[in-house]
């Protein structure tokens, strides 16, 4: 049980591991593939910035080269005239339209700023020393020192607007003696320099810029024009090469895809792996569940194997498998147990007048008294229909299980509330010792078995020890059980007759029939060795009906011998008398052997009717309506009313031959004997005697008024044929007269 439930433990682990695993496997895969796609998009949009951030900054390159451009062709001019150009503004206005992209052209002879073309708008521009402004001194100085054209600002124009301005420093005079003459400058304007690009479109397009220079002064990045929204996520940049300074373009465009996107392919990734690992553990579950549903079947059927399922009590199976380990036990330590087995008595009433649930509730009671009397150590077994089985795992002394069987009788004696009505059933117990009576569980199921029969025999309710000599009994028992098969189906059965006598004329009156077996191997057996076997295991019920059939062929053959017809009674067994098909059968015969069944008599014990009187009433009227004489047996023996008499359709009442006996002298005896003989001639009932031995006892029962008589007096039971010539008989009746 234990290994199972760490097997189980490891195979669950094993689930969780591989679970995980798997989670892990595709959430990982999804959240890769994810990211690896981001890239993929995102090393496009790079590319494509690239392209885009080269063409724009291509173009203002190309832009600004073209517009300083102007300051050179100004230049030329200049060294040409060796100094002012004359007619300034229309050779400004030609440079201009050829150049384009640029603002103004400036003349600035020795650093100051004398011609400006257009001047509208730039007056104020005029005059001004650009060798001394603080803000451009700086880039002229580089300019002249370096003799090479330079760009500055942007800046802020006095004028107005932002622009840069192109700086070209002349020197004139013969090379290597030449002298500063002055600036020829452009000025570009920002908003010009960028409306050439397409800048502004792409920031319709969501994309994002801008343009930045290293300050000449401080060398920190200078703003020089940006989009409305700054640059963000994934950014591309390149310098620009103007004069003096780079300028660096960079472009950004908000990712197409959103972040939340991302995130949500990250979340869907994991979800995916979730649900593939919930798969997974449930598909792996699935062998898992059914080798549990395989382990609760299989504890299912143990149960059923080895439990009772009406009381919960262990059954045989168990037991036997207990009781083995008890005699292992009990040999090694050298203790003494005890086996009690339990048969409830007239069990049967209970099922057959309340029903079989009113039955088993009962069981169900008694099961539970009888585990509250024992040990928790002890084992209380149920081994079918109302019997059940105690084994005692210490038996300390004979008395202290006398002791304990006396309490489970009284305990099962308390009685039952059932169907609103107090039940008490009693119970007979046999018991045998271990290890004493046996070594092994069979042996001892069978004493015990064959003590509580010895228990039941001895008059019920109480219990008896097994010993040697039971199982001889039984032993025996068991071999006429077996012969009794073969004398059946061999026909070793014979009747004998024993005459009835008219008391008061010595006539005779009928004959009773009274079986005897011819046993292949012994003697004539006489009914005390067989009839109560063959009552217990039914085997009497197809007996009786040979004795019936064999009775009936003897009265066909003596009314075809003789003229006087006497009956010929049978006995029926308490078994035979409540066979369900006795009615029929008995026409039957009757019909089939062709006899007159007034010449039929039965003879019923008193214990038999009172089983159930009902049943005993509507049986005998039906027998009686044959016209079947209907005759009490062994009355006196039983507990019948007289009272109960009175209802049952009874032609004759036997006196029992224990009244008989003794009549002589005991007064008691003689009593009741006188008293019987009244009261069933009130109701109107003949008197026979049975087992008359003596004269004397002849004599009293002839006084008080019994009507018939039979005993060995007048006839030992004979084959039929002995009564054909009648001296036999009728010198003994004279016998009889004569006392
Ligand atoms: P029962 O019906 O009471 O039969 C009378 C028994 O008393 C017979 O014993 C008979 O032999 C014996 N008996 C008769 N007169 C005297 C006497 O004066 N003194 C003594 N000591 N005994 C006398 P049996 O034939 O051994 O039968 C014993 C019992 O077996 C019968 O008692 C009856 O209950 C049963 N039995 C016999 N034959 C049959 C049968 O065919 N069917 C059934 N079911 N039971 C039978
Ligand atoms: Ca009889
Ligand atoms: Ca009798």
């Amino acid at each position: 049980m234990q290994s199972h439930s760490r097997s189980n433990k490891l195979l669950q682990m094993n689930r969780y591991v591989i679970s995980a695993l798997m989670f892990v496997l595709v959430a990982g895969l999804g959240v890769y593939w994810s990211h690896i796609s981001q890239r993929a998009i995102d090393n496009e949009q790079r590319l494509l910035m690239n392209e885009i951030v080269n063409a724009q900054a291509a173009t203002i390159e190309r832009r600004l080269a073209q517009a300083l451009s102007s300051t050179r062709i100004m230049a030329v001019e200049v060294k040409q005239q060796q100094g002012m150009i004359d007619d300034f503004d229309s050779y400004a206005a030609e440079v201009l339209l050829s150049v384009g992209g640029v603002s103004n052209l400036q003349l600035a002879p020795g650093g100051i700023i004398e011609k400006i073309y257009p001047l509208k708008g730039n007056e104020t521009a005029l005059g001004h020393n650009i060798l001394k402004d603080d803000s451009r001194r700086q880039e002229a100085r580089l300019a002249i020192e370096e003799r090479r054209l330079t760009l500055a600002g942007p800046f802020e124009l006095i004028q107005g607007g932002v622009a840069v301005i192109g700086r070209n420093p002349v020197f004139l005079g013969p090379p290597g003696d030449d002298a500063f003459w002055g600036f020829t400058s452009a000025l570009i304007f920002l908003d010009d320099l960028l409306a050439v690009t397409e800048l502004n479109q792409l920031q319709s397009k969501g994309y994002r810029y801008q343009l930045t220079r290293n300050h000449p002064d401080t060398g920190q990045p200078d703003l020089i024009s940006a989009s409305e929204k700054p640059v963000s996520g994934i950014q591309q940049a390149i310098n620009i090469k103007v004069p003096n300074a780079v300028w660096t373009l960079t472009m950004s465009r908000p990712a197409p895809r959103a972040d939340w996107m991302t995130g949500l392919a990250y979340l869907v990734s994991l979800l995916a792996g979730l649900l593939t690992a919930w798969i997974v553990s449930f598909v792996l579950q699935q062998p898992e569940k059914l080798k549990e549903i395989v382990r609760q079947k299989t504890a299912e059927l143990e149960e059923l194997a080895f439990y009772d399922h009406l009381t919960g009590l262990a059954n045989r199976r168990l037991l036997i498998e207990q009781l083995t380990q008890v005699i292992r036990q009990s040999a090694r330590d050298k203790h003494a147990a005890a086996l009690l087995y339990l048969d409830l008595d007239d069990f049967k009433r209970v099922n057959d007048s309340l029903g079989h649930e009113a039955g088993d509730r009962l069981l169900k009671n008694i099961s539970d008294r009888l585990t509250s009397i024992v040990r928790e150590s002890d084992i209380v077994a149920r081994l079918g229909g109302d019997e059940f089985a105690v084994l005692l795992i210490d038996a300390k002394s004979l008395r202290d299980v006398s002791r304990i069987a006396e309490k489970l009788i009284e305990q099962i004696e308390k009685p039952v509330p059932l169907d609103n009505k107090e039940f008490i059933v009693s119970t007979s117990v046999g018991i045998t010792m271990i290890p004493t009576d046996g070594h092994d569980a069979t042996t001892l199921l069978s004493n015990a078995d064959i003590a509580m029969y010895a228990a039941k025999r001895a008059g019920k309710r109480n219990f008896r020890f097994f010993d040697q000599a039971m199982q001889t009994k039984a032993l025996e028992k068991m071999q006429v059980e077996e012969d009794l098969i073969v004398a059946i189906s061999q026909n070793q059965f014979v009747l004998h007759y024993q005459p009835l006598l008219n008391l008061s004329d010595n006539s005779l009156c009928s004959f009773e029939a009274l079986i005897r077996w011819q046993h292949s191997e012994s003697s004539l057996l006489y009914p005390d060795k067989f009839i109560s076997i063959a009552e217990e295991t039914g085997k009497i019920v197809d007996i009786g009906y040979w004795v019936i059939r064999e009775a009936c062929k003897t009265i066909k053959a003596r009314a075809v011998d003789h003229d006087k017809r006497q009956r010929i009674a049978v006995n029926l067994s308490p078994r035979q008398f409540n066979d369900p098909d006795l009615l029929v059968n008995i026409r039957d015969i009757v019909r089939s052997e062709n006899i007159d069944a007034r010449s039929l008599e039965i003879e019923v014990t008193e214990s038999t009717l009172m089983k159930d009187i009902s049943v005993a009433i509507e049986v005998l009227s039906e027998l009686k309506s044959m016209g079947i004489t209907i005759t009490i047996d062994d009355f006196g023996t039983g507990y019948s009313s007289l009272a109960i008499l009175k209802q049952l359709p009874v032609d004759k009442l036997k006196i029992d031959r224990s009244f008989v006996m003794d009549l002589e002298s005991d007064r008691n005896d003689q009593e009741i004997v006188r008293g019987l003989i009244a009261i069933a001639h009130t109701l109107k009932i003949k008197v026979v005697a049975e087992g008359i031995e003596t004269k004397a006892q002849c004599r009293l029962l002839r006084e008080y008024g019994c009507d018939f008589g039979q005993g060995f007096l007048f006839s030992k039971p004979l084959p039929i044929q002995a009564f054909q010539t009648k001296q036999v008989f009728s010198v003994k009746s004279e016998v009889a007269t004569q006392s």
